[in-house]
C-alpha cells in the first residue's frame, strides 16, 4: 500500500474544570494515497477533533498525549508551529464545512487566489494563467467576474468550489474535507462531491468526515467509524454497507432513508459528553446487544476476515 498519511496511537485529550478527558483514544490509521477515505459518526463523536489534530488547530486547553502522526513519513508532531505552516494550507489542506472561514470577507477573490504561496512569487500573467486553469478544474463560469467579486458576492456552493481551487493551486497532497457539504442543497452537494472524486482520480489523497453514511457509500473507498473517540470499525465501503458487523454501524445504517419508504430507526438515546465516564465499550448504553462483558470490559479493535471491528459479539 502507498500510504500518504499513517497515525499510530494517537490520543487527544481536553482539560475541562482542571479534569482531563480524552477525545481520540489510541487511534491508528493507515490512508492509503490516490483514495476518499471517510471518517464518519454523529456529531460529538470525535471526527473533527482528529481533523483539528492533524492540523494543530487545537484550542488551548487540548493537549496530544501520545501517538505520532506520519504524513509522507515524517512525524508532523516533531515539527515546529513556523514550520508546520508550510504544510497547512499548501501539502495538507482543509476544506471546511463553511467555506467562509477559509475565506477573508475583506478581499476579492482574486486577490485571495495570488496570495497562494505556491504562486505568489510567479509573475502576475503566469499565477493569473494558473488562477484560470484551477477554477475552470472546478467547473466555475464567468471566471472574470468570480474573480472581481468578495465572498459574500458568492452562492455557498460558489464558495466551495473557490476553495477546492485553492487546494488545487496549492498543489495539496492531502485533503482534509470536513463535512464540505453540510450547509449546500442536495443538488449543490452531489457537484461538490463530484469535484473531490475528480481530484482523487488526479492522485490526490482526501479524508472526507461526514455524519451520512450515503456519501460515503457513493463517493469513498474505505470508511472508518468512530464513537466517542473510539475507531469501532474499519472496512472498504462497499464491504460496510453489504455486511457492518458493529452494532453502532448497524444502527446507522439503519437510520439512513431508503427509497423503499421503509420506516427509519432512530439510535437509541443520545452521545454521551465526554466528562461522562463510561465503562467497558462505550456504546453499552445504546447498544440493543449489550451484555455484562460490554459494561465491564473494553473491546479492542481487532481483525474481524478483512475488517477490524471493536464488539464483544464480532470474531
Ligand atoms: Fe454492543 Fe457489547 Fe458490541 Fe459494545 S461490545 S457494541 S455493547 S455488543
Amino acid at each position: 500500500m502507498d500510504k500518504i498519511l499513517e497515525i499510530k496511537n494517537l490520543t487527544t485529550g481536553f482539560y475541562i474544570e482542571n479534569n482531563f478527558y480524552n477525545v481520540l483514544n489510541k487511534i491508528n490509521l493507515e490512508f492509503e494515497k490516490g483514495k476518499i477515505h471517510a471518517l464518519a459518526g454523529e456529531s460529538g463523536c470525535g471526527k473533527s477533533a482528529f481533523v483539528n489534530t492533524i492540523l494543530k488547530l487545537l484550542p488551548k486547553n487540548a493537549k496530544i498525549t501520545s501517538g505520532e502522526i506520519l504524513f509522507q513519513e515524517q512525524n508532523l508532531l516533531d515539527i515546529k508551529e513556523k514550520d508546520f505552516n508550510k504544510i497547512r494550507g499548501t501539502k495538507i489542506f482543509l476544506i471546511p464545512q463553511d467555506p467562509f472561514m477559509s475565506l477573508d470577507p475583506l478581499y476579492k477573490i482574486e486577490n485571495q487566489l495570488m496570495e497562494i504561496n505556491s504562486i505568489k512569487d510567479k509573475n502576475k500573467e503566469e499565477a493569473k494563467k494558473i488562477i484560470t486553469n484551477a477554477l475552470e478544474e472546478v467547473k466555475i463560469q464567468n471566471i472574470d467576474n468570480v474573480l472581481k467579486s468578495y465572498p459574500h458576492e458568492l452562492s455557498g456552493g460558489m464558495k466551495q468550489r473557490v476553495i477546492i481551487a485553492m487546494a488545487l493551486i496549492s498543489n495539496a497532497e492531502l485533503i482534509l474535507a470536513d463535512e464540505p457539504t453540510t450547509a449546500l442543497d442536495v443538488s449543490v452537494s452531489n457537484s461538490i462531491l463530484d469535484l473531490l472524486v475528480e481530484l482523487k482520480n488526479k492522485n490526490k489523497t482526501i479524508l472526507l468526515i461526514t455524519h451520512d453514511l450515503s456519501i460515503v457509500y457513493n463517493y469513498c473507498d474505505t470508511a472508518t467509524i468512530m464513537y466517542l473517540g473510539d475507531i469501532v470499525e474499519k472496512a472498504t465501503s462497499k464491504e460496510l454497507f453489504k455486511n457492518p458487523k458493529h452494532p453502532y454501524t448497524k444502527a446507522l445504517l439503519a437510520a439512513l432513508p431508503t427509497k423503499k419508504g421503509k420506516k427509519l430507526e432512530n439510535i437509541k438515546g443520545q452521545i454521551s459528553p465526554i466528562t461522562q465516564v463510561i465503562s467497558g465499550c462505550k456504546f453499552h448504553p445504546r447498544c440493543q446487544y449489550t451484555q455484562e462483558i460490554c459494561v465491564k470490559n473494553v473491546p479492542l479493535l481487532e481483525k474481524c476476515n478483512s475488517r477490524e471491528v471493536a464488539c464483544w459479539l464480532v470474531k
